[in-house]
């Protein structure tokens, strides 16, 4: 599909902003124009040490696999002429010649005319003889002849000279990944080296003065540089020898100096972050000065990962992949690995398609490629492609999607129903045995523990309660998990249900102030003083929840008319609350119990939210949904779930 009318590229060009915001299609033409046709680099290796390399070249069988014609079974090697006749009521019997022809000897004496040379499994068939007959259809006639009650036909149990492999045909064509297959062909063929492609050396480094590699303690407003681990895994995953050069902060004289000798010692570079134009964004900056011709591209109309910037400097190429993981993950699957398997002599990635249905309408952004990822799932009617909602800072986004799907840069969405092609992330479509859809809890990773012990596949798509409860009535999942709270009636989930929906009780969360451990403004206090104690503070600030949370009526309810400090900063989530408390952004907001306690705070108990089940009853007999059931109710689950801090629900609440 064509994309969006692109601006034309100056004619000079200031290195220092998205000028020129290129098609993904043009931008790879021009990057793959400016890097090929460049010869991949081969080298020899001993067979053993091929493994797991491409052939850099064609392989022409050099000998014939067998080299002469060998015998299938232990018998005699005859001529099946003499064998016309023979029958079970009419035996011939052939004199046997003075020679035995074992494995690895060669015969020599012919097979004359009513006679039979004993052969045994893997000899070389005799002059003379076409065809070779089992011990098992002889019988000894005394010391030198045998009877033989079948008849043969010509070249039976022979396997012929050249029959495997012949000389001078393709036996291994470049490009092939040499595993234990090739290596059993090569070996075969007497070939004891090949010349496989040598992995180019890719150069891999994040850029930003907020990041800490994974194992380190993680300093106040820093993350854990995500890129760099990925990249690194996912260059090796296509053919590239990867070198991790860790996280570079952002100063242009440092990070100069390590692209140089990244660039020194490698034959790509490939870097993550600072390609935007925020301030300490340097990167595409250095580039410019590395070598001839610079940057090729840098801003991509594509989503996620507009910010994309593609150079070749003195024929290496330098990329440096946009900071959000995602965006890096994607836009380096899209467009990079095409480059990196060329350059590393492998043939391109076969990447398979499905067709599925988009249950819900995706917004789109007019004028850009936007590829969304998404999770699928069987449902009766066919695939369903659900689109990951987190947007494009989320890394499970894509470690957890299938796949994705790609809406044109000329359309503003994707209505709910298109049939869309789904490019799968791995050959096959991953099929769920159970598929929860909607609210998330760490308890029902609890429940879902032994099921995936006894080898069902569960898949849980976190789209909140609502989310869920949609998915369930249009026949999408097994179950929704749901803590949708009634205020006319004061009840949970019950009044939420719709024909062919039934609730299965799940447990019950208390939910209730969460504060730090030791501020004395709470400690001690039910939720109603506490709360009182914080209104009488007008330095105390407080972290709400988003409108439609069941925690939200809680605290308005509470709060009464009251909207101190800090009541507008309303989170979507029971972690971000108990984040907001710890790292003193807030001094108290409400939470579940087990959210409190897992991060160390204080907690005063209100009332409790009641996390059920929503279960299709269509579905119901299927045997992964009775697994589920049964997991809900075992005393196992139900003691894992109390251990956790939350209270398996009895049959009576
Ligand atoms: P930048 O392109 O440097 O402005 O980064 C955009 C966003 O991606 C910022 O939120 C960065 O903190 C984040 N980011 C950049 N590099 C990494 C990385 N290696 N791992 C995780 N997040 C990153
Ligand atoms: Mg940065």
């Amino acid at each position: 599909m064509p994309n969006a009318p692109v601006a034309k590229p100056r004619d000079s060009v200031d290195q220092d902003q998205f000028l020129t915001i290129l098609s993904r299609e043009e931008a790879v033409a021009r990057f793959e124009a400016a890097l090929f046709p460049g010869d991949v680099v081969s080298e020899r290796r001993s067979l053993a040490d091929a493994l797991g390399y491409p052939l850099a070249a064609d392989i022409v069988a050099p000998i014939d696999v067998p080299p002469f014609d060998r015998s299938n079974v232990d018998g005699f090697a005859v001529r099946s002429a003499d064998l016309a006749g023979a029958g079970e009521s009419a035996p011939v019997r052939v004199a046997l010649n003075d020679e035995v022809i074992a494995c690895g000897t060669a015969p020599l004496r012919p097979v004359t005319t009513g006679t039979a040379t004993s052969i045994a499994t893997g000899g070389p068939v005799p002059r003379g003889a076409d065809a070779v007959i089992m011990v098992e259809h002889t019988q000894p006639a005394g010391r030198d002849a045998i009877e033989v009650r079948r008849a043969a036909s010509p070249g039976q149990f022979v396997s012929y000279a050249g029959s495997d492999i012949a000389r001078g045909e393709m036996l291994l064509r470049a490009g092939t990944m040499v595993g234990s297959r090739e290596i059993g062909m090569l070996a075969a063929c007497g070939i004891a080296e090949v010349s496989v492609a040598r992995r180019p050396r890719v150069a891999v480094m994040s850029t930003g003065d907020e990041l800490v590699q994974p194992g380190q303690p993680l300093r106040p407003a820093a993350i854990y540089d995500t890129n760099g681990a990925i990249v690194t895994a996912a260059v090796s995953e296509n053919g590239g020898d990867a070198v991790f050069l860790g996280a570079i902060a952002d100063d242009e004289q440092v990070l100069e100096a390590a692209m140089r000798q990244a660039l020194a010692g490698c034959d790509m570079l490939v870097l993550s972050g600072g390609t935007s134009k925020g301030a300490g964004d340097v990167s595409h900056r250095i580039i410019a000065r590395l070598g001839a011709p610079g940057i090729i591209a840098h801003g991509v109309a594509l989503k996620p990962g507009k910010p994309l910037c593609l150079a070749v400097c003195d024929g290496k190429p330098v990329v440096i992949l946009p900071g959000f993981p995602t965006s890096a993950m994607f836009t380096f699957h899209d467009m990079i690995v095409p480059i990196l398997r060329r350059l590393a002599g492998l043939p391109p990635r076969a990447d398979a398609q499905v067709t599925a249905r988009v249950p819900v309408r995706i917004a789109s952004e007019l004028g850009r490629a936007e590829f969304v990822m998404v999770s699928l799932v069987q449902a009766d009617g066919g695939l369903i492609a659900y689109p990951g909602g987190k947007g494009s800072g989320a890394i499970t986004s894509f470690a957890q999607a299938d796949g994705f799907l790609r809406i044109d840069a000329l359309a503003d969405q994707m209505p709910s129903g298109t049939e869309a092609a789904v490019t799968l992330f791995t050959p096959h479509v991953r099929v769920s045995d159970l598929v929860i859809v909607g609210s998330h809890c760490t308890g029902l990773d609890l429940v879902t523990a032994p099921l995936a012990r006894d080898g069902l596949s569960v898949r849980s798509i976190s789209v909140g309660s609502l989310g869920g409860l949609a998915a369930a009535k249009r026949g999408e999942c097994d179950l929704a998990p749901i803590h949708l709270f009634d205020e006319n009636t004061e009840t949970y989930n019950t009044p939420f249900l719709a024909e062919g929906l039934e609730l299965v009780p799940g447990w019950r969360r208390m939910q209730g102030i969460v504060f730090r451990a030791g501020d004395k403004r709470f400690e001690g206090l039910n939720a109603q003083e506490a709360v009182a104690a914080a209104l009488a503070d007008p330095a105390c600030v407080m972290v709400n929840r988003n409108q439609g949370a069941g925690t939200r009526i809680l605290i308005d309810r509470l709060l009464s008319p009251a909207r101190p400090d800090g009541y507008w900063n309303q989170p979507k989530s029971h972690n971000a609350v108990a984040a907001a408390v710890g790292q003193h952004r807030a001094d108290w907001g409400m939470t579940i119990a087990p959210v409190a306690h897992a991060a160390g705070l204080g907690f005063i108990p209100l009332a409790e939210e009641h996390y059920d089940f929503a279960v299709v009853t269509s579905r119901k007999h299927r045997p992964a949904v009775q697994a589920f059931l049964a997991a809900l109710r075992s005393p196992e689950s139900r003691a894992a779930l109390a251990q956790a801090g939350f209270r398996p629900a009895t049959a009576e609440n």
